[in-house]
């Protein structure tokens, strides 16, 4: 497989499950797609004006998770786990039929995403994949949140950091490089929430399909669910993968570090739109074979699927 090429996944893929949001049972399917078509969603549940691109400037909402609308309004969310696992595994084009406006949740983390994409296998297309390579830090601090992105030669580093008042939780800080670290962790990572916000969400009438099935339910200093944590930074390991995901919506591989604090889904789309805006920020990375590293595919991910 060229490595450098684009990819699609080799078959059609199938999801069912419920919505964290409206708590609705969800159909997902997504199929290959030719090359620089991107990642698209079609909300087969709508006649019309149902396709929505998946790019950053989409971003209609980053509240609890990410949301996409097209000009007319038709709106898809939680994107963001689904997008963090093309991101890793290297999938550049595919469309993503969805029932609902909303993507499953599956259990909270994006493991049955990368599960299903590596058993459907990678398609190399005929056209080279598309890199931008940061050329001047940028950063954004609001209030306690933090978040920055400066030049790397050749590696997407995500260094994340969050802080909690909650003791099971506390401080913990995590560093991971794209395309380079075994991400299995990142990938298994559940979506967390304190006990005590889960009223609040539900009286918001959201989270209406959060259960321990796909959610880490944080009650003082115990979880309430009956599996144990996946790993043992599981909490910041999962905002990585939010932010992956997030990241994915610049259409790009990026070459770059990213520096984040207590940010999230708002934060980094905040990020995007600054790079974005002015073309000094970026370069788009020349094709010169010598020295592209081989990894803009996870280089444990790929073993995996070959
Ligand atoms: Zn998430």
């Amino acid at each position: 497989m060229a490595i450098l090429n684009q990819k699609t996944i080799n078959q059609p893929i199938f999801f069912e499950g419920i919505t964290l949001h409206k708590g609705k049972s969800a159909k997902m399917k997504i199929l290959p797609s030719p090359p620089n078509s991107g990642i698209t969603f079609k909300r087969v549940d709508l006649k019309k004006n149902n396709l929505i691109l998946a790019n950053f400037f989409n971003v209609s909402d980053a509240t609890l998770c990410t949301t996409l609308s097209n000009e007319m309004g038709v709106s898809v969310s939680t994107v963001e786990h689904l997008m963090a696992a093309f991101y890793g595994l290297g999938v550049d084009n595919v469309l993503v039929e969805v029932d609902q406006d909303e993507i499953p949740i599956m259990d909270g983390s994006s493991k049955l995403f990368v599960e299903a994409i590596k058993k459907a296998g990678l398609k190399s297309l005929n056209l080279p994949i598309k890199i931008i390579k940061i050329l001047n830090k940028i950063e954004i601090i609001k209030d306690d949140k933090y978040i920055s992105i400066e030049p790397t030669k050749t590696t997407l580093e995500i260094d994340f950091e969050i802080k909690f008042n909650n003791k099971l939780i506390g401080n913990q800080r995590n560093k991971i490089n794209v395309y380079e670290n075994d991400l299995t962790d990142i990938y298994n990572s559940r979506t967390f929430c304190l006990f005590e916000d889960v009223q609040k969400l539900r009286e918001m009438n959201l989270a209406k399909g959060g259960s321990l099935d796909n959610a880490i339910v944080v009650k003082g200093e115990n979880i309430l669910n009956k599996e144990n944590l996946r790993n043992k930074n599981e909490f910041v390991n999962h905002k990585i993968l939010d932010c992956m995901g997030d990241l994915f919506l610049s259409g790009y591989k990026i070459i770059g570090k990213v520096t984040c604090s207590q940010g999230g889904h708002r934060l980094t789309n905040e990020l995007l739109r600054k790079v974005f805006m002015d073309n000094k920020n970026f370069t788009i990375f020349e094709l010169k074979e010598k020295i592209v590293p081989n990894t803009f595919i996870n280089s444990k991910t790929l073993k995996s699927i070959a």
